[in-house]
């Protein structure tokens, strides 16, 4: 599976969000096999919960589940780019990369971009790229968003 591979299967998840009446935002995780080991998307709205992104869901059942506070190595592939609370979730669980779609900074509720969050974080480096099927990603939430 290579990066688009994944991040369709992130765009799917995406849309399962929705049908479930939360954001279309999504989540792929992968070990430090390349192995897909989670799905998730935000369940803001079915949680009653502002931080339920999916990110932060992610992190929270992984690390329960291995009974683990480092996913060192592990790869989290977003439809959008992380907001500052899910990126800084990501450097808190040490994931080392973070493959996002659409870009958010401009209309996110706190505008700081995830390559600048990133570049702060020396104790546990994250690696963030952008841009992967971006079109798609940027289409899928504007079709979705306010549904
Ligand atoms: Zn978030």
């Amino acid at each position: 599976m290579d990066h688009e591979d994944i991040m369709r299967s992130a765009i799917a998840e995406a849309e399962i969000a929705v049908s479930d009446g939360n954001a279309p935002f999504a989540v792929i995780v992968l070990d430090y096999d390349n192995t897909i080991v989670w799905k998730d998307h935000d369940r803001v709205r079915e949680n009653m919960d502002p931080t339920a992104h999916g990110e932060i869901n992610a992190i929270r059942y992984l690390c329960k589940k291995l009974q683990t506070l480092s996913l060192k190595g592990y790869t989290f592939y977003t439809t959008s780019e992380p907001c500052p609370t899910c990126l800084t979730g990501m450097i808190k669980a040490r994931v080392s990369t973070n493959y996002y779609g659409a870009k958010t900074e401009s209309d996110a509720s706190l505008p700081l971009s995830a390559e600048t969050l990133a570049s702060h974080a020396k104790k546990y480096p994250i690696k963030v790229v952008g841009g992967i099927l971006e079109k798609e990603c940027l289409e899928q939430r504007n079709r979705l968003l306010h549904k």
